[in-house]
């Protein structure tokens, strides 16, 4: 999905601008991105390059090959910043609608919680009955 696309936390202290291409949007469902979500994670991604943020995010090292960039107003996850720099994922949800993308896969499915079963993927269009 290309163009521009915008979003920010729940409170505007971080706002983000995005020109240039986003991933289809994948649910991970591994601990950390579940502890730092609070449930599984829908992220899109981008070209670091294409990338501006406004407002301070707060980035926490959560392992050794990336950080979680957040709002220390509002606590917002927003982005997970892998040290290769090869892309920045970006929470789904904090994007301002329409988004135009689409849910394309499960990662780390075997690391869901024992409370859910793997959502479906795909066109949504499908899941709205
Ligand atoms: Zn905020
Ligand atoms: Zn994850």
């Amino acid at each position: 999905m290309r163009g521009v696309h915008e979003g920010g936390c729940l409170c505007g202290a971080v706002r983000y601008r995005v020109a240039g291409a986003l991933r289809d949007v994948i649910y991970c469902h591994c601990s950390q991105c579940r502890r730092a979500s609070g449930h599984h994670v829908a992220a899109t991604a981008c070209a670091p390059e294409d990338l501006s943020v406004t407002g301070e995010p707060r980035w926490h090292r959560s392992s050794d090959e990336a950080q979680r960039g957040f709002c220390p107003d509002c606590g917002s996850n927003l982005f997970w910043k892998p040290d290769h720099g090869g892309h920045v994922s970006i929470m789904a949800g904090t994007l301002d609608g329409p988004t135009g993308l689409r849910v394309s896969g499960n990662w780390h499915g075997e690391d869901r919680g024992d409370y859910y079963d793997l959502p479906p993927v795909g066109d949504p269009s499908v899941l709205r009955r």
